[in-house]
């Protein structure tokens, strides 16, 4: 995920197009750059890290010219440093392009692309786009942008959000999409472009949203829309009367509400490419060869908040998998302990960020005992990302909301994806529930926009929730896993004390506290807990506690549960997935009533780099 702006008009567009980019700075911050057509042709400026850096850079230029594309990345293919910062030029340098997203058969590509000649300066799928164009450029006999950009498009997989500029046609861009977002700006004389619009409220309110498959030719006198055999699509310009905060969020009040909106297209994103045409899973880029995973005796999940109960779902997918003892560890707990480790143990460390202090000891004393180490993370250049023996990314793009969501969603995704590529080289014996969740995963983004349409419920029952004395989550195997995560959601961001259980456990101790005022939310997605679960929400009834019951749709309705949330049906090794979803607008919600700061709760930061 990254941001791009473009301009093309009166004003200098160069420090025009870098001043709207800034707006996009949440969305990826490894490095930035900038190109411009001045009279000398075709140009370029590009520096490591934040924004500031590449002002700095242009200071000295004279970066004067009509029109610029800018981007701030959020490296996915080759780590931040300038080499790999965008924009990205073709072997002559006329031609500049700008990317956000995955180019997944970019490695065939750029093999094809250098056997017929092109070098390459960076280790980015996007560049091979650039290389694609120009060929396209040099084999019409009339060369012409657009038709170069379509033709280039047709030979790509994956997701693209794109802007070009080219020597040849000085006066315009083209841009285009496909799973990756992009809005055209028109003003009065001048166009913008931009990853989300906020970069272009300041200029204009007339904004054309470009759908999947659009390509664009935009000049000074506007935007010229086709798909991408050239056949022309008409597309409704929208008026946009947000403010600038609200815009910011993409319209939503809060950050960490934008980013739960943002969970299917992360999950669709981390699966994508990782499934091969005969639909078994394709993580071979972690570089385990069949002799090591075959040697695996042992598999050792740690992770801190958030990524730990990721790290307790998986613990359980593991196990009915691969059938091999698998342990799930805090962070924190383990770095000081005197682990049980060899060679053929295989540490997974989840971090959203990759630099949590405790996660990275852990990290290192694995290592100290040559244990395998793969890191699960979000940040490609993090010192988890550098120093694991193997990385698998997650791609959620920037968290900005300081309690976890989108990242959550794509920890789990990944996971899943390990423990079946573990299960297919080395367990035959779960072929069946390997390929039962991988039929599954395809559907998964689509049931996940069910479970966030389920917002206005949520805000219903969000009202009974905050005026509790306390709440319980209770689950059993999975559920147990959920229950944990959606009672730390609440307590983060609504303060309100919120506890997790086994269902099995309250008798033992809990259901002491339970009385008129406290919520319980029973947790009943399993198939073969179901009928224990629904006891154990009669246990909590006849305390007077109220329930509340989350079920699959079509299973039946617990007749003492106050309000039930059907969720869509699936697997039930899947349903932590969907089942956290309407827990994670519940606690937005309630800490809505209770009037927090919910992107930034008290005591609390994003990323925990001290012990
Ligand atoms: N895949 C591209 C890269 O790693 C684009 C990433 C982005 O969206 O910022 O450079």
């Amino acid at each position: 995920m990254c941001g791009i702006t473009g301009y093309l008009g009166t004003l200098p567009a160069v420090s025009t197009a870098i001043n709207n980019l800034k707006r996009l700075e949440y969305r990826g911050y490894d490095s930035a750059g900038v190109a411009f057509i001045s009279p000398q042709g075709l140009r370029v400026c590009r520096a490591e890290g934040r924004i500031v850096n590449l002002e700095s850079a242009i200071k000295n230029e004279q970066a004067q010219s009509s029109v610029a594309i800018a981007h701030t990345r959020w490296a996915t293919h080759g780590v931040p440093c300038e080499a790999n910062s965008h924009p990205h030029r073709d072997c002559a340098g006329n031609v500049a392009v700008v990317h956000n997203g995955i180019i997944e058969n970019y490695a065939q590509l750029r093999q094809e692309l250098t056997a017929r000649g092109h070098s390459f300066s960076s280790d980015t799928d996007t560049e091979t786009l650039a290389h694609l164009i120009e060929e396209q450029l040099a084999n019409a006999t009339q060369p012409d942008l657009v038709t170069a950009v379509r033709d280039a498009l047709k030979l790509v997989h994956g997701s693209y959000a794109v802007a070009v500029l080219w020597a040849g046609m000085p006066d315009c861009m083209v841009v285009a999409r496909h799973d990756s977002p992009l809005i055209i700006g028109v003003g009065d004389s001048e166009m913008l472009i931009a990853s989300d619009i906020t970069a272009v409220m300041k200029y204009t309110r007339d904004v054309i949203v470009l759908e999947d498959g659009d390509c664009a030719l935009v000049t000074r006198e506007g935007a010229t829309i086709c798909n991408l055999n050239g056949d022309r699509v008409n597309r409704n310009h929208l008026s946009v009367d947000w403010d600038d905060t609200a815009a910011e969020k993409g319209g939503h009040a809060h950050f960490m509400l934008k980013e739960i909106y943002e969970g299917p297209r992360t999950v669709r994103e981390t699966l994508r490419g990782r499934l091969t045409p005969e639909g078994l899973v394709n993580l071979n880029d972690l570089g385990l060869s069949a002799e090591r995973i075959a040697a695996i005796n042992r598999v050792c999940l740690i992770g801190c908040g958030t990524a730990y109960h990721a790290g307790v779902v998986a613990r359980r997918f593991f196990e009915q998998l691969i059938r091999q003892p698998v342990e799930v560890h805090v962070a924190s707990e383990y770095r000081y302990s005197d682990p049980i480790l060899d060679e053929n143990t295989l540490v997974v460390l989840i971090s959203q960020s990759g630099e949590t202090a405790d996660t990275m000891a852990a990290l290192r004393l694995a290592r100290s005992y040559n244990a395998i180490t793969l890191g699960v993370v979000n940040v490609i250049g993090s010192s988890l990302a550098r120093e694991a023996d193997a990385r698998l990314i997650t791609q959620a793009g920037p968290e900005i909301g300081v309690a976890s969501t989108k990242a959550y969603l794509a920890q789990l995704t990944a996971l899943t994806l390990l423990g079946l590529y573990l299960a297919e080289q080395r367990a035959p014996e779960t072929a069946s529930l390997q390929s039962e969740v991988r039929r599954a995963l395809s559907s998964l983004p689509e049931w996940l926009e069910q479970c966030v349409a389920l917002a206005p419920q949520m805000d219903a029952l969000s009202a009974v929730v905050a005026e509790s004395s306390g709440v319980f989550f209770l689950g059993r195997g999975y559920d147990y896993a959920t229950a944990l995560e959606a009672a730390l959601k609440l307590k983060e961001i609504s303060y309100l004390h919120a506890e997790a259980y086994p269902a099995g456990e309250m008798k033992h101790g809990p259901l002491a506290l339970v009385e008129p005022g406290v919520t319980v939310v029973g947790l009943c997605t399993q198939r073969t807990t179901f009928d224990k679960m629904l006891s154990n929400l009669k246990e909590v009834s006849a305390r007077s506690g109220a329930v509340v019951a989350l079920i699959p749709n079509g299973q039946q309705v617990p007749e003492n549960a106050e309000v039930t949330i059907e969720l869509p049906k699936c697997p039930d090794a899947l349903m932590p997935m969907l089942t956290i979803v309407p827990l994670q607008l519940l606690a937005y919600y309630v800490a809505l009533r209770r009037g927090c700061p919910i992107d930034q709760p008290r005591n609390l930061a994003k990323s925990v780099t001290v012990e």
